[in-house]
């Protein structure tokens, strides 16, 4: 089901300050994708997920699920949350440890008043798609972090909604259970009909699980796309820098020529990806991420955004050297393979790729 969102403002009173958790939020969520919302801590992921389930109760705006409106300001609609047909998974599992795995998951079925026999076979169906047969009459306290999290899962996906959200569901697990348990997600919900909304501000997670991401900021959606738009080609300086690291340069510039913009730099002139809007003599900040610079010292490059540097520092962080490396008065963050043979204090030279030297406005 698809999602949209629109002009949806809520704002907190604290201290006497208000304080604008979202602040005209518009998105649209297509049917089916797994919609990833990431930003810094208190740029207002979870308030947006929360009014999308109905915990919390907007100031302004709309929103509606596969074409209805669930809340809207101006028409004063409010369907309260248990008729949005949607299934939660949260940070803490919320799982009841006084309960068996099968109660658990069985919980939001009783509930409803479904029958025992079909209870019986929605919850086998549910345990069988979270890999979790044969414990369901453990206590559900007994079963690890990640398999709490698949209980925490199978609970959400029993009652068969069309749409799922996350609130930062493998925060709790250790780093490789995490990395497990992200790419068994992504599996789980790609086979299934299902929209998911996923709240994190770990960009890898958003990354590797995503079909789409919106990045947000202080109560604002700065930017939305595909992964691999966010992290190649951001339009904003914030997002290029909060999905990765990127070296971030100003730069002016200088002229359009055969499908590249050059700029001007304290490094020297930089070809670099075109971006419409950008006028000549106008002011920009070239970004390139350091693992589009390439060590090079073969001379017969055509010399295009090659670039002579003195390594000043080079730590080796597992995979690559990160090494910074000084051109005039900029310093680079580059990513070097380990069989290339570079120290402190090196003149190289290097390349900066021009397909993925990106101009952002100043
Ligand atoms: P985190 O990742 O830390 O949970 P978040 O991006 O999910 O952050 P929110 O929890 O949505 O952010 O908070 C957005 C803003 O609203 C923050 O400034 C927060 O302090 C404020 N806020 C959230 N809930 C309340 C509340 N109940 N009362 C007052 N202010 C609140």
């Amino acid at each position: 089901m698809e999602i949209r969102i629109e002009g949806l403002c809520k704002y907190y009173q604290s201290e006497g300050k208000t304080v604008k958790a979202l602040d005209h939020v518009d998105l649209t969520i297509p049917a089916n994708e797994i919609f990833t919302l990431l930003g810094p801590s208190g740029c207002g992921k979870t308030t947006l997920l929360r009014c999308i389930v109905g915990l919390e109760t907007p100031d302004e705006g709309e929103i509606r699920i596969g074409g209805d409106v669930v809340w809207s300001g101006s028409q004063g609609i409010s369907v309260p949350t248990e008729k949005r047909g949607l299934g939660m998974v949260f940070q803490t599992y919320a799982i009841w440890p006084h309960m068996s795995v099968f109660d658990n998951i069985a919980y939001p079925l009783q509930v409803r008043g479904v029958s025992r026999d079909a209870i019986r076979e929605k919850v086998a169906r549910a345990l069988r798609f979270v890999q979790l047969e044969g414990v369901e009459r453990r206590s559900a306290t007994r079963l690890s972090g990640g398999q709490q999290q698949r209980v925490a899962l199978a609970r959400a996906l029993v009652a068969e909604p069309k749409v799922i959200l996350f609130d930062e569901p493998l925060s709790n697990l250790d780093a490789k259970l995490r990395e497990e348990t992200r790419k068994e997600l992504r599996r789980f919900l790609s086979d299934l009909d299902i929209t998911a909304i996923y709240v994190t501000h770990d960009r890898v997670e958003a990354l590797a699980l995503s079909d789409s991401i919106a990045v947000m900021r202080a109560g604002k959606v700065v930017e939305t796309g595909t992964p691999q738009k966010i992290y190649f080609d951001a339009e904003h300086r914030y997002v290029a820098d909060f999905i990765g690291r990127a070296n971030q340069i100003q730069a002016t510039v200088s002229s359009h020529e055969n499908g590249h913009t050059r700029v001007e730099t304290a490094m020297g002139p930089i070809l670099c990806q075109p971006r419409d809007g950008l006028l000549q003599g106008s002011p920009a900040t070239l970004c390139i991420r350091p693992e589009f610079i390439r060590i090079t010292n073969q001379p017969t490059q055509d010399g295009v955004n090659v670039l002579e540097g003195t390594v000043e520092a080079l730590e080796f962080v597992g995979e690559v050297y990160e090494a910074e490396i000084r051109v005039n008065e900029e310093r680079l963050l580059a990513r070097i393979d380990p069989d290339v043979q570079v120290k402190e204090g090196d003149v190289i030279r290097m390349r900066l790729d021009p397909a993925h030297c990106l101009l952002l406005s100043a």
